[in-house]
């Protein structure tokens, strides 16, 4: 079984089925790009997998660690290790950028261990300071307010920097279809690469094809009204870039 094993799964939106029957493994040391047109469910996947209330799994599993984890709540999921990327689209006014990640860290420390204290300033600021170096930030980033302001592309390189510190084993990232310019793109794939790993399988979830050309997966899988249909490596990709989807669409056309 796949370090992150998901199967079967079927998941409901306002009582339409959207997701018929998904299964997907990814182990850590892996990067996977679901790819697919608008509306094929993507982001409902992702949705379901962080436990968002409006998607309901009605059939299926999602195991971690042994763990069925649609079981759990959203937070308990993030603790064990798994890092979906928010976009957090509120801003939190006087809570700063780096307040955020040492909360964040602090929680995920205390549900793995209850004696503990969280993270010592010092070393969180060693952390901090580790992790903002690694992606080239300005280390004044950390003093900003959360989302206060932030264009696109500093929201992206938040949700970078808080993939950077928590180091989970599984890391979801789903490049939803608003507001992703050139400049983000590039942010968003120069974290993965610089973080992807041995300890860390990835899921990059994307209609741009453009992103996996930086980023390139080992795995590229394509989604088409709720399933996947195909799998397979990096060529998937390039063969979705000169043709598109049209080809695949009639192949698996119901
Ligand atoms: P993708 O991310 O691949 O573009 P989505 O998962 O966002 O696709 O959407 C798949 C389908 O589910 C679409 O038809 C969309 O309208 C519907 N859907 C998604 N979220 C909701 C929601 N919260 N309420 C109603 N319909 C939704
Ligand atoms: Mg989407």
């Amino acid at each position: 079984m796949s370090d992150l094993s998901i199967n079967d799964l079927h998941v409901s939106v306002a009582d339409r089925e959207i997701l018929k029957g998904i299964n997907l493994g990814i182990n850590k040391g892996e990067v996977h790009a679901i790819m697919g047109p608008n509306g094929t469910g993507k982001s409902t996947l992702s949705n379901a997998i962080m436990g968002h209330p409006n998607y309901i799994v009605t059939q299926g599993q999602v195991i971690f660690k042994g763990k069925n984890i649609l079981e759990l709540e959203p937070n308990e999921r993030a603790q064990m290790g798994i890092f979906l990327a928010f976009q957090y689209p509120v801003s939190i006014p006087g809570v700063t950028v780096a307040n955020f990640l040492r909360m964040a860290i602090n929680a995920k420390r205390k549900a793995n261990n209850p004696e503990s204290h969280g993270i010592p300033i010092p070393e969180f600021r060693k952390l901090l300071k580790s992790k903002m170096e690694l992606l080239e930030m300005d280390t004044s980033f950390g003093g900003r307010y959360l989302n206060e302001g932030f264009s696109g592309g500093e929201k992206k390189r938040t949700e970078i920097l808080q993939m950077a510190a928590l180091e989970p084993e599984i890391a979801i990232l789903d490049e939803t279809d608003s507001g992703l310019d050139i400049d983000a793109l590039r942010i968003v794939s120069d974290g993965v690469n610089t973080l992807r790993g041995p300890g860390m399988g990835v899921l990059v979830i994307t209609h741009y094809q453009r992103i996996l050309n930086y980023i390139k997966p080992d795995f590229v899988h394509v989604m088409l009204d709720g399933r996947i249909v195909e799998s397979g490596g990096f060529e998937l990709a390039e063969q979705l870039e000169l043709h598109g989807y049209e080809l695949l669409r009639k192949k698996y056309a119901a």
